[in-house]
């Protein structure tokens, strides 16, 4: 058979699926001397290697045979467990294990929500711009996107309740919590409306939270869930808290949505690492969590601080951009007549990237935004590389 030719057997679906722009300018990433605010990486620093080697010995001694075997598709029962107690002890959610599948990263959980819900054709509405490795996702299955502003504060919901009025709308994707990639979260009041909204329709809110416990203040805001649980699918991620070299995250919601999602991944994988679960928990059962997040937080808050001096210093103040209080990125609108593409075109001269805001939309894309991560990038080479950046910026400016 003739390889090259067999391309046209592809399934429709594979033309759908925007290639990640990140993947790509990752892999000039790893070049040397590159200063990348491209990534969504952890600041590798955090990660508890010395603690989790010290558990991987302990789970194997003591439980190698059963961490080896197959395990329940649900995943490790002490972790669900856990789960529930720390949604109590963060929100007083009443959540039971029967609630909660644990997943190859939130990454996963998108993709089981994705098969349980869409049809060809069916309305899936997107903050605007949304996580771009969901609207990968998403396209997998082909459904018709639909947008909504994302506000300072939150979604506009008048667009949004136009939306579920106009159209039959399946699911609501919404990042409440330092959304990727625009670093904004949505307010107290913002969360009360998006509930009451959701609730005078059928449609589905799917809230991802990787980022809730990366907040700078240290204050959590309820999930839109604890307003609208029936109506909600919450997902987790231990790869922002811990290291998302695990994969593991986790799904939330009604028992009957948790049923259904058990069966599709056992379709797709069987179980996540049974192994690495026992590992994980052995960590947070043993070492202080909350602790251990602080030190997190303090870091990046520091780092999105460096960043936002340096956007006020050293670029010109027609730059708008998100003041972030919490997770890993900052949102920059640059001047009318220049788009991120030329800034980045002219900023890999000087070895420094990221991302072009346009990957984030399903679309129009507004080309003048940018994203910039702050995590992954200490205090010195930021410095030096956003005063470059400033630089080439002004230099655009004036040859405008
Ligand atoms: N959702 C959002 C908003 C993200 O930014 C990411 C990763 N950057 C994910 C989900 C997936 O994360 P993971 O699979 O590592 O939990």
């Amino acid at each position: 058979m003739n390889t090259q030719t067999s391309t046209h057997l592809f399934a429709k679906r594979v033309e759908n699926v925007p290639q990640s722009f990140i993947r790509e300018i990752l892999k000039v990433a790893g070049r040397p001397g590159i200063v990348s605010f491209a990534g969504g990486l952890p600041n590798p620093k955090f990660f508890p290697v010395k603690e989790l080697e010290e558990c991987a010995g302990k789970v194997l001694k003591e439980h190698g045979m059963q961490a080896l075997q197959y395990a329940s598709t649900e995943g490790y029962f002490p972790l669900r467990e856990y789960l529930c107690k720390r949604y109590y002890t963060r929100f007083g959610l009443n959540i039971t294990p029967e609630q909660i599948l644990i997943t190859n990263g939130s990454q996963q959980a998108l993709d089981l929500v994705s098969k349980l819900f869409i049809e060809p054709g069916d309305k899936l509405v997107l903050e605007r711009p949304s996580y771009l490795g969901a609207l990968q996702c998403f396209s997998v299955f082909q459904p018709n996107f639909k947008e909504v502003d994302l506000e300072d504060d939150g979604p506009n919901i008048g667009q949004l309740e136009a939306a579920l009025k106009k159209y039959d709308v399946k699911l609501f994707y919404s990042i409440p919590n330092f959304q990727n990639p625009t670093g904004i979260s949505y307010s107290k009041e913002k969360r009360r409306q998006l509930a009451q909204t959701m609730g005078n329709s059928d449609a589905i809110l799917i809230e991802d939270d990787p980022y809730g416990e990366i907040n700078f203040s240290g204050k959590n805001l309820p999930p839109v869930y604890s307003f609208i649980p029936e109506q909600t699918i919450l997902l987790g991620s231990f790869s922002k808290i811990v290291a998302p070299g695990l994969r593991l995250g986790w799904m939330v919601a009604e028992p009957e949505i948790i049923r259904k999602a058990t069966v599709m991944k056992q379709a797709s994988d069987l179980h996540s690492n049974n192994l690495t679960q026992y590992i994980l928990h052995e960590f947070i059962s043993k070492y202080n969590l909350d602790e251990h997040i602080a030190r997190i937080r303090s870091q990046y808050k520091f780092q999105s601080e460096v960043m936002v001096d340096c956007l006020k210093t050293c670029f010109s103040p027609s730059v708008k951009f998100t003041l972030p209080q919490g997770g890993m990125f900052t949102w920059l609108t640059l001047p009318a007549g220049i788009t991120a593409r030329q800034l980045l075109q002219e900023s890999l001269k000087e070895n420094i990237i990221f991302v072009p805001g346009d990957c984030f939309y399903a679309s129009n894309p507004n080309t003048q935004t940018l994203r910039l991560n702050f995590s992954n990038v200490e205090e010195g080479a930021m410095r030096k590389a956003m005063k470059k950046l400033g630089e080439i910026l002004s230099g655009l400016v004036d040859m405008r």
